[in-house]
């Protein structure tokens, strides 16, 4: 595929990306996210088309509101971009599937970038509100099942249901045994999916790396000595999920290539 169409592919990933910040803005406040205009937080002015360009608004309006020129949430050009990006790779990462049979490439890839902007919802939810609403990990545990069968065939429902608990399993122990105290059950619900779309192996290798980029994270922090982050409030850990999943399904990482890494 060219250039032309990531471009596309990428500008298609910004709108939607603009539709995943009023999913996470008005998801639990009553208002629909498919009615309504979009107003300024700050002085309620109902926003203009000019104003509502994904990236682009933001940047030439230097991160202002124009009526009241309160700034604007750095959330909505990052989630833009980061769905553009996201969108990107996959159509890339999928690209191999389109000469093969180019009609269950446009099924596998609407319904992967599905799934990966249920996590960009959850990801920003999780950071945000410190819960994952469960219609969200439930949605994605059951659409990553799906793609495996359409990937498949309906004879690998039962190995992806496998791969799911197993993936996990580690965070329902750590629940349990913590009586809720070190993470929450959310996680484990989010782990559901990452096993039913990565498997057993790949799957793994994303807690692994998960568990490094959060306990680097949480270095950093202290080192920095940001009180907000002190120790006793809790870090969302589903961020750290989504990010080291990422990296695992776009570079094809598992095991075998992670040993490869650290014996040189
Ligand atoms: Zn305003």
């Amino acid at each position: 595929m060219n250039f032309l169409i990531y471009f596309l592919i990428a500008i298609l990933g910004t709108v939607i990306g603009s539709f995943l910040n009023v999913v996470i803005c008005r998801f639990n406040t009553g208002r629909s996210v498919s009615k309504g205009r979009s107003i300024c937080f700050s002085c309620s002015t109902t926003l203009k088309w000019y104003e509502l360009i994904p990236l682009v608004s933001f940047i030439t309006q230097l991160g202002r509101c124009r009526t009241c020129k309160n700034t604007i949430s750095f959330q909505y050009p990052i989630v833009e971009f980061l769905t553009a990006i996201i969108f990107t790779l996959t159509a890339y990462k999928l690209s191999g599937i389109f000469f093969v049979d180019p009609s269950n490439f446009v099924a596998i890839t609407t319904l992967t970038t599905f799934i990966f902007c249920l996590w960009i919802v959850m990801f920003v939810y999780d950071v945000r509100h410190k819960i994952i609403p469960d219609i969200f990990s439930y949605a994605s545990f059951f659409s990553s099942v799906m793609l495996a069968a359409i990937m498949h065939g309906p004879q690998s429902i039962a190995p992806t249901l496998l791969a799911s608990f197993l993936v996990a399993s580690p965070f329902a122990i750590i629940f349990f045994v913590s009586k809720g105290k070190w993470m929450g059950f959310g996680d484990a619900k989010i782990a559901l999916s990452i096993g039913a779309l990565l498997g057993i192996s790949a799957g793994f290798t994303s807690l692994l790396i998960s568990f490094w980029i959060g306990a680097l994270f949480s270095i950093i922090i202290i080192l920095i000595g940001k009180t907000k982050w002190g120790l006793k409030t809790e870090i969302p850990f589903a961020p750290f999920l989504f990010i080291s999943s990422w990296i695992v399904f776009f570079f094809s990482l598992d095991f075998s290539s992670l040993m490869k890494f650290f014996t040189f």
